[in-house]
């Protein structure tokens, strides 16, 4: 072999390797939107997710291993609302990459890597002014979306934006691979649609605030919580209220999110008569959710148990 085949075997090998070094790297910030991104991104892209499933979003522990991972990604894809306020912004500071900065302004990220996906978002139990008033946790409305299914459709809808902006190579393989995600989902959320109705209109209380989507979904009339105010822990006075709103509503399901302890939960059930329905807020929260469908369906299963 002379020399210059040598320089095209070895330029062939190059190009060769290349699409594998091309994948864009991804960072997601809960499980969700990484299971997503793999649906969506498929072969094209490589995830690091940064929230483990159990965590709550709101105290997420900023790790070391998360700064060079967002200092190396094309893309870091997030639910916004400021629900990563514990850990983003300090995060994307850190990580200095010119792609996502933190900016002020828009309360979050901005820059071309930055994937928002509460993009288009009907939000819910939005302030009238952008204030604290609703409690420290939820500055810009309810951020918990992704417990409503169909907000789901939405989240893969702006991935595959995302993803098309920023390797517009591959756009079409990333609409192919959002098309199929859509369908199975839209298969599933047909189904839960008529799970559900038994649940349409039954009220209920909820640990965190975090359910007003999940409401929506299911038809279930969440009348308050046992925090005080998100993020705010309940009081005496608070509590002995809530039984006695529970027991003047007929209230018998209370939901609680895994990570809330659930030794007030259990001592509300047991003055009310209520069942505890215990579900995740984020995929991977509870065993055998490790992917956005999973996690839906094991949310629904479990209201389902508790309210029969
Ligand atoms: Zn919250």
């Amino acid at each position: 072999m002379n020399k210059s085949r040598l320089a095209l075997a070895a330029l062939l090998l190059a190009l060769a390797a290349r699409p594998a070094a091309a994948k864009l790297r991804v960072v997601a910030t809960i499980p969700d939107l990484a299971d997503v991104s793999r649906r969506v991104g498929g072969g094209l892209v490589s995830v690091d997710c940064l929230a483990r499933g159990p965590e709550d979003i709101h105290q997420v522990v900023m790790r070391p291993s998360f700064v060079s991972k967002l200092n190396r990604a094309d893309a870091v894809v997030y639910l916004g609302l400021s629900v990563e306020h514990s850990f983003l912004p300090g995060l994307l500071d850190a990580a200095a990459n010119p792609r996502m900065r933190e900016d002020p302004a828009v309360l979050g990220c901005a820059g071309p890597g930055c994937i928002d996906c509460s993009a288009g978002v009907r939000v819910l139990q939005k302030p009238d002014s952008l204030s604290r008033a609703e409690g420290e946790l939820h500055p810009q409305g309810n951020p918990h979306y992704n417990l409503d299914p169909e907000d789901g459709l939405l989240i893969a809808r702006n991935i595959a934006a995302g993803f098309s902006r920023l390797d517009p190579a591959h756009a079409a393989d990333y609409e192919r691979n959002l098309a199929a995600f859509l369908d199975e989902l839209k298969t599933r959320i047909a189904e839960w649609k008529k799970a559900v109705a038994p649940l349409q209109g039954l009220k209920a209380v909820s640990y965190h605030k975090d359910v007003a989507y999940l409401g929506r979904f299911t038809g279930l009339d969440f009348i308050d919580t046992i925090e005080l105010k998100p993020g705010v822990a309940p009081t005496p006075t608070h509590l002995a209220r809530l039984v006695r709103e529970m027991q003047d509503q007929g209230v018998k399901l209370i939901v609680r999110e895994q990570q809330y302890e659930s030794r007030t939960t259990a001592w509300l059930a047991g003055r009310t008569g209520a069942k505890v329905a215990v579900i995740g807020t984020m995929a991977d929260a509870l065993p055998g959710t490790e992917t956005y469908v999973k996690f839906c369906a094991r949310n629904i299963q479990a209201l389902l148990d508790a309210a029969r």
